[in-house]
């Protein structure tokens, strides 16, 4: 299966998440195998696509001009080994607005496949959150599980409801895991 594009949730994934929400600039902290492993997937010819839920944003906990300057701090630090994210969406909805475009809902994954013109099939999906791996159940896209953030307590809850994942230490292996699934394709 070649693979043309990684899906990435961003907190507990590329930055360590808050106990919260991740509010303010200053305490942005990138994981420290990301830039790396991002400058891989890029070389690799790879396009990596952020989707996030920020439920701060209808929380009214932070305005989206400055969950916004968060993204740009995030992207700008795990491109910083040479890497390229390609965008980021986000839901700033919570829970209770019920939209289609909070994960576990796809309709971010959809939107971002007609404006980056790619086949779902082609792509996968990288995160720590049940509803990650939901998500990428409804897509039927592989699911790497990060062990950081809440990847304990979403394993726990994929193993009770069977849903699918390959569990990986970060962004970083899951990337190596990516790339092994394109070396042995041609196509
Ligand atoms: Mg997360
Ligand atoms: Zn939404």
């Amino acid at each position: 299966m070649k693979i043309s594009t990684v899906f990435t949730d961003r907190d507990g994934v590329l930055n360590v998440d808050k106990p919260d929400y991740l509010l303010r600039l200053e305490d942005v902290e990138i994981h420290e195998d990301v830039p790396a492993a991002l400058a891989r997937l890029t070389n690799a010819g790879i396009r990596v696509i952020v989707i996030s839920n920020q439920a701060g944003i209808g929380k009214e906990l932070i305005s989206k001009r400055a969950a916004e300057a968060i993204f740009d701090e995030v992207i700008r630090e795990a491109e910083s080994g040479g890497g390229h994210i390609d965008a980021y969406y986000y839901c700033p909805h919570t829970w209770d607005d019920e939209c289609n475009c909070r994960k576990p809902g796809i309709a971010l994954f959809l939107r971002a496949a007609r404006e980056h013109q790619f086949d779902i099939k082609g792509a996968v999906m990288i995160g720590d959150g049940f509803g990650d791996a939901r998500a990428a159940e409804h897509l039927r896209i592989p699911f790497f599980l990060v062990g950081q953030g809440w990847g304990p307590v979403t394993k726990v809850k994929c193993d009770s409801s069977e849903v699918p994942y390959q569990q990986v230490k970060n962004f970083s292996e899951a990337a190596d895991a990516i790339l092994k699934l394109n070396e042995g394709s041609d196509t």
